[in-house]
């Protein structure tokens, strides 16, 4: 039921979820909604309530969750895609498609950087990041939301290279550190005229992560103050715990932790993160296609382990990637709220989970099992055929 192009065929396209088990919101501020049904229009929520409350007529697609539970899609706050749905880095097809069914509705790209023969020098540099960010807007397997286009600085850029980035819709720094500027003061100086005109940037934090890349200390991400210290648990060697100790509190910046980094330094981060109060800080990424391979279930094994071993509720877990991810990256998903888009994942507790319901099985350390995929009101994916397979599965009762 893949479809390439997510948006509603025009008219009114009105979708309908009812019996809703739980609703998870995506605001770390109330991370259950006391509601059952969610309404959509043309692929963005109108309403969010119980029977009685919501307008439930003239529904163009029904879903009965059948009591599961509803969460926004997924957001994975730092991949590496080329160009399609391939990923040169372990040679393989379909890598994003495959997120898809681990829940995955939308991706940040930190930088297009294992584009083979990848430019440096600065005219090429603009060039490919402006391709990026074409073809990834036009592209979206399966619905994902791919937000690509992230350049990597390189020595001798200067401010009227990000100010023409900008105005050509360019809104994302690949990771700080990948290319030729491995100093504060540079680095500083190129993320400063990069937010001047709107566009984001973030720090790859840590140890080399693949031959040719370098260690980025807390020194020079306090000096740079990128807007999101990227991979703050290494990708995957981390700094020491005191230097990621050192970070949470000097720098008020997010706290990105990804799969493909180190697992201890991700707990000891968001020990801190939680003791400073500051959990809202926190977004999740796989930083992949790596090393290590991609990771379809990345983002949930990376809910899971934070719910199981750091001590956080299972709901709080799944805001750290969705609203927060949401509102650090400046898009408009993550959230289940009137006027968002109607991108949903719908799951269950996987079979023979040991958790008596959904948010205690993830609590255990278990993942869910995904039994759809909803992308701007429209049904992307039935049952995942990644995850465990989940205990009730939602319907499509009449369309
Ligand atoms: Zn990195």
């Amino acid at each position: 039921m893949a479809n390439d192009d997510a948006k509603p065929a025009g008219g009114a396209n009105k979708l309908v979820i009812r019996n809703i088990g739980l609703l998870l919101s995506g605001d770390l501020r109330q991370p259950i909604l006391d509601a059952n049904i969610v309404v959509a229009v043309d692929g963005k929520i109108t309403a969010v309530g119980k029977r009685g409350d919501v307008d439930v007529a003239g529904a163009s697609t029904t879903i009965d969750a059948k009591g599961t539970t509803l969460a926004p899609g997924l957001i994975d706050s730092h991949v590496h895609p080329v160009a399609g749905d391939w990923t040169p880095r372990q040679n393989q097809l379909g890598w994003i498609d495959s997120y898809l069914h681990g829940g995955v509705t939308t991706m940040v790209s930190a930088g297009e950087v294992h584009t083979p023969g990848r430019p440096r020098d600065v005219v090429g540099v603009k060039a490919m990041a402006v391709f990026a960010q074409r073809i990834f807007t036009a592209f979206r397997p399966g619905g994902v939301r791919i937000h690509g286009g992230a350049p990597v600085i390189e020595h001798g850029m200067v401010e009227e290279d990000f100010k023409e980035l900008a105005t050509a819709g360019v809104t994302i720094l690949g990771e700080v550190g990948l290319g030729s500027v491995k100093d504060g003061k540079t680095a500083r100086q190129m993320v400063l005229w990069a937010r001047k005109y709107g566009i984001q940037s973030t720090i790859h934090t840590g140890g080399p992560s693949i031959p040719g890349s370098s260690l980025i200390d807390k020194d020079m991400v306090l000096e740079t103050d990128a807007d999101v210290i990227g991979h703050i648990n290494g990708g995957h060697t981390a700094l020491p715990g005191d230097q990621i100790v050192e970070l949470c509190e000097k720098s008020t910046r997010a706290l990105e932790i990804v799969h493909n980094g180190n697992e201890r330094a991700s707990l000891l981060t968001l020990r801190t993160a939680k003791e400073l109060k500051q959990l809202d800080r926190v977004i999740l990424g796989t930083d992949s296609p790596a090393g290590s391979g991609v990771q379809p279930l990345g983002i949930l094994r990376m809910i899971s382990m934070l719910a199981a071993l750091g001590e956080i509720p299972a709901e709080v877990a799944f805001c750290f990637a969705t609203g927060n991810t949401a509102k650090i990256r400046k898009l408009d998903g993550g959230l289940v709220a009137p006027g968002r888009p109607a991108t949903f994942v719908l799951m269950d507790k996987a079979q023979h989970s040991a958790g008596k319901n959904l948010l205690a099985s993830i609590q255990l350390g278990d993942l869910p099992g995904i039994g759809m995929v909803v992308v701007d009101g429209l049904v992307s994916v039935l049952r995942s055929r990644n995850t465990p397979p989940a205990t009730t599965l939602p319907e499509v009762v009449s369309t």
